[in-house]
């Protein structure tokens, strides 16, 4: 059985620099590190960067001194300006991508529009950018939304770009004075546009990521779209042996926050479950 992996499964920049930066200050910071929220949706990276002594606080109240790092989703402006009233240092790992959609948003609301964000509604990064956006932005998440006859339209980076002109052809008809940044992330569309060609060439899709990941349940939606079967893993002790029969080529691919490593190990594991091997063997025979 023939596995391909997808060109840019894993990390993308934006959150491999947000998890540098996390390691890194937890090696040069004197007292108490944290991260507001979990760093990336990542489980074992998360439990990584504890044993390193950096916590995950999901309420930013809660964190009474020390450093706190903002993770790459980036957090509303009142939050930071919060923290920094309180003494508290702010290491700031906003991704440069998440950072210029929220200029925009700030942007148009200067321009006197009403904001319009493409994306989901509880996703931390749109919480955040609704906080750039103003009082009177909305949020466009496929069902129609009232909006002014002056808008200016941004997308959350990992909303697709189909998504993002369906949603423009629905605001045209509404409002006449558009102004439109397209804030969509480059990882993200060659990520998914990779792991929708691959998911054509392969009989069954493995998508290794946190349960919690956008983009990695984004990544197995577009395989199911593709119309493979596709199953979705967290670590490779989730695989089975039973979902490999009769299957020739299996493509994997993983969203942003998974380590290279986990897809490693996911990939060997594949290779372990479809030469009848065990993981013991396995073990033995790459000298561990
Ligand atoms: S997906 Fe794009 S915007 Fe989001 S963290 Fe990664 S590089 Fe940044």
């Amino acid at each position: 059985m023939k596995i391909e992996v997808a060109r840019n499964a894993g990390f993308c920049f934006g959150v491999k620099r947000a998890v540098q930066l996390a390691f890194e200050t937890a090696r040069t910071s004197g007292g108490p590190v944290h991260t507001l929220g979990p760093i990336i949706h990542n489980p074992q990276v998360v439990a990584e960067l504890e044993r390193h002594g950096v916590r995950a606080i999901a309420d930013a109240r809660h964190i009474r001194r020390g450093t706190v790092i903002i993770r790459s989703h980036g957090v509303h402006p009142d939050v930071i300006e919060s923290l920094r009233r309180r003494g508290l240092t702010v290491v700031d790992a906003t991704c440069p991508f998440v950072t210029k959609a929220q200029r925009a948003a700030a942007a148009l609301r200067g321009e006197g529009r009403q904001v319009v964000i493409v994306g989901e509604p509880r996703h931390p990064e749109v919480v955040a950018l609704k906080g750039y956006a103003g009082r009177d932005s909305v949020i466009f998440n496929h069902q129609p939304v009232r909006i002014k006859n002056r808008i200016g339209v941004l997308s959350q980076t990992t909303v697709s770009e189909d998504d993002f002109v369906r949603a423009l052809l629905a605001f045209g008809k509404q409002a006449s004075d558009i102004h439109i940044f397209n804030t969509i992330c480059n990882a993200t569309q060659i990520r998914q546009r990779q792991t929708m060609e691959l998911a054509q060439r392969s009989d069954l899709m493995v998508v290794v990521g946190g349960r919690d990941s956008a983009n990695t349940a984004r990544l197995a939606e577009l395989c199911k779209r593709v119309g493979q079967p596709t199953r979705s893993v967290e670590t490779e002790d989730e695989l089975r042996t039973a979902w490999f029969r009769g299957v020739r080529k299996v493509g994997v691919t993983a969203g942003a926050s998974t380590p290279a490593a986990t897809v490693q190990r996911v990939v060997r594991r594949i290779r372990e479950l479809t030469t009848g091997k065990t993981k013991a063997e396995g073990r033995r025979r790459r000298g561990q």
